[in-house]
């Protein structure tokens, strides 16, 4: 009795001292997405309930050093998984920052080759970054990853080339499971690359982050019916707008809450493992 009552006045003291219950007296089961508003550019970060965070893209070089501002901040020193969808500027060109001022223990990222002074600087920051492990994608293939109860399944281009000017078809894409509850984050997949995520089975998602900054393919109508999200992201910026086919198909067609980078800022989504919600529901 006496040890249960030390426990109590251990709890009440954390409590007074930090504003909020101890770890072990939470039952917090709940999964956020955050969703940064930085423009025509991708950065999200998910951390589970069991506290491991996952970072997809960083953004650009400047949107970089923000968020590794941000995150110092924030007490974001660890990072478990970074996921680089692709190698274009505004979805690597952040992660060599990140690297520098977190602690990231595993890295994904496509195979593809690529040759820019952003992909340049991430692959120098990797040789730095020691205690970082790197898995490369091929093609077609499949990882799948538990962070407690939380499901991940990345899936990697189908073929080896798309054509000149095409980088944006090697986007990794994540599904994520929590309970009853999917996230989709599919980077800038264009028209052959969705059709690829449409043969790799089921799309349909409670949240998904919009391929391609919400820019029409011939596919987009086919791809956003599949997957029927609830509640979808699209980051683009003023200079370059969404396209209001997207927009409208979304809200009208599919009853989706649609949120923008341009016009709504950042986006926290959670879930409990049986609903998803934002964060000013
Ligand atoms: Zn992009």
């Amino acid at each position: 009795m006496k040890k249960m009552l030390l426990w109590v006045l251990i709890g009440l003291l954390l409590f007074l001292a930090t504003g909020s219950a101890p770890a072990w007296a939470q039952e917090d089961a709940t999964l956020s997405v955050q969703f940064f508003s930085i423009g025509k550019a991708d950065a999200l970060l998910i951390t589970t309930p069991d506290g491991s965070r996952i970072l997809i893209d960083a953004g650009t070089n400047k949107n970089g050093k923000a968020l590794a501002q941000r995150f110092r901040k924030e007490g974001v020193e660890d990072i478990d998984l970074m996921i680089i969808t692709h190698f274009d500027k505004d979805h690597v060109g952040g992660a060599d920052q990140i690297l520098d001022e977190c602690s990231v223990a595993r890295v994904l990222i496509p195979v593809y080759a690529k040759e820019s002074k952003q992909h340049t600087q991430f692959m120098e920051a990797l040789g730095r970054s020691a205690g970082t492990q790197v898995t490369e994608m091929g093609q077609k293939e499949t990882l799948e990853l538990d962070f407690g109860a939380v499901h991940l399944g990345v899936t990697s281009a189908h073929e080896l080339d798309y054509g000149w000017d095409e980088e944006n078809d090697f986007s990794l894409a994540t599904r994520l499971v929590y309970g009853k509850t999917r996230f989709f984050f599919t980077g800038d997949a264009e028209g052959p690359r969705q059709r690829e995520l449409l043969e790799e089975g089921d799309v349909a998602c409670d949240v998904l982050k919009v391929p391609y900054h919400g820019r029409e393919v011939e596919v987009s109508e086919e791809f956003l019916s599949a997957c029927a999200p609830k509640i979808a992201w699209i980051p683009d910026s003023q200079e370059e707008p969404v396209g209001e086919a997207v927009v409208q198909y979304l809200k009208e067609q599919l009853g989706a809450s649609v949120y923008r980078s341009a016009e709504d800022g950042d986006l926290t989504v959670r879930s409990d493992g049986e609903r998803v919600w934002t964060a000013e529901e």
